[in-house]
């Protein structure tokens, strides 16, 4: 298979485009081509000469993503089922409320996380996936806005399956090409990055600073009872995690959303309460405090809303934003933490055996 033009570096296309015996400015114009206008073949490149066009396409070519499946939601929600170049599926949502239509993107093929709580995470981790691929979830749902909504995609969330703090070169890129003036020239304001609490690369991204907004998904701020439901928190605990986002909310000014699932049992106790409402008076912080979506683990169901709202209660009187969140797409398993390629299309030999799984 021909490499993907689009996997060179600007400079790298440049120094391309000169060993063919071109002039610099055709690479700008194929970058436009390439990350603006979506182009899928060399042919539609009307301002370049044919000779070049032909000599491209014996090089490189474009692998576009490919949607295989649309589901669509009683609610509006769309789920697709997007097929990458070697055949893996990940999935991507669009979510459409009154003022917002969001695309919810995948970073990686399957998850290495283990998150008890989450269907993505009976899926091997498979592969990172390219800018290009991340990027290309992004253009196909833009398209779906204006064709089933007649309305422009507003905002994005990395909350996709997988982690993208551990596919952060690829991450970046993506986000450097849709917020580029070159690329879709959106704001980087609207992109949120969701990340399990990755330390180290949340003050990676604190110093490179793409000016995107950052979602942790805490569930506990107990390290025993994190632990527990999120076996990152292991090597990665609630200290460490703290430290990051103090030094993330030092260097961009920028407030973390925390993501917040109450369960029966595990962390609607007081003391949750408590550890939480402590640590945001730490780090300025909203919180999110989402459904829980059940995925036939019998040990997790979502607390009694009462539980729910004493969290909502308490983060208010400290003046914290709190918000209960529904989920959207439950039906067509769209929603936060039901992303495991069920359908026909996505099933492939993706699912771990039964032993790994919980
Ligand atoms: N790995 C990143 C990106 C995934 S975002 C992260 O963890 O943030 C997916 C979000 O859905 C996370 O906040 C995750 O904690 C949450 N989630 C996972 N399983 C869920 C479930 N069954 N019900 C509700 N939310 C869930």
């Amino acid at each position: 298979m021909k490499p993907d033009l689009r996997s060179l570096s600007r400079d790298k296309l440049e120094q391309y485009i000169l060993s063919l015996g071109e002039k610099p400015f055709r690479a700008r114009q194929i970058e436009t081509w390439l990350w603006q206008k979506n182009c899928t073949d060399f042919d539609q490149m009307s301002d370049l000469p044919k000779s070049l066009r032909q000599k491209i396409a014996e090089d490189y070519s474009i692998h576009i993503i490919q949607v295989d499946q649309i589901q669509r939601s009683a609610d509006g929600t769309i789920k697709n089922a997007v097929r990458l170049r070697d055949g893996l599926v990940v999935e991507s949502v669009l979510i459409p409320t009154d003022r917002r239509i969001t695309a919810c993107i995948s970073s990686q093929v399957g998850c290495s996380l283990d998150c008890r709580f989450c269907a993505t995470a009976r899926l091997k981790r498979m592969r990172n996936l390219d800018a290009q691929e991340i990027f290309d979830q992004v253009v196909a749902i833009r398209e779906q806005a204006r064709l089933y909504f007649d309305r422009q995609l507003t905002n994005i969330v990395y909350m996709g399956m997988g982690e993208p703090l551990l596919n952060y070169s690829n991450v970046i890129r993506s986000i450097e090409k849709i917020t580029s003036s070159d690329g879709l020239g959106m704001s980087a304001r609207r992109i949120t990055l969701s990340t399990v609490g990755i330390a180290k690369m949340i003050k990676t991204l604190a110093d490179d600073n793409p000016g995107v907004r950052l979602a942790v998904s805490l569930h506990s701020a107990i390290d025993e009872v994190r632990s527990r439901i999120m076996p990152i928190n292991q090597s990665n605990d609630l200290c460490t995690l703290t430290e990051a986002l103090e030094y993330w909310y030092a260097r961009t000014k920028s407030r973390i959303t925390f993501e917040y699932v109450v369960w029966k049992n595990i962390n609607d106790r007081d003391e949750d309460i408590r550890a939480l409402v402590k640590l945001c008076k730490r780090l300025p912080a909203k919180v999110n405090l989402i459904e829980y979506n059940a995925i036939g683990d019998p040990n997790f169901e979502q607390a009694e809303p009462h539980r729910i709202e004493a969290y909502k209660n308490a983060l208010e009187d400290i003046g914290v934003i709190a918000k209960i969140r529904r989920s959207r797409g439950k039906d067509i398993d769209a929603a936060c933490g039901q992303l495991a390629n069920k359908n026909d299309v996505a099933f492939e030999t993706l699912q771990k055996s039964k032993t790994d799984s919980f």
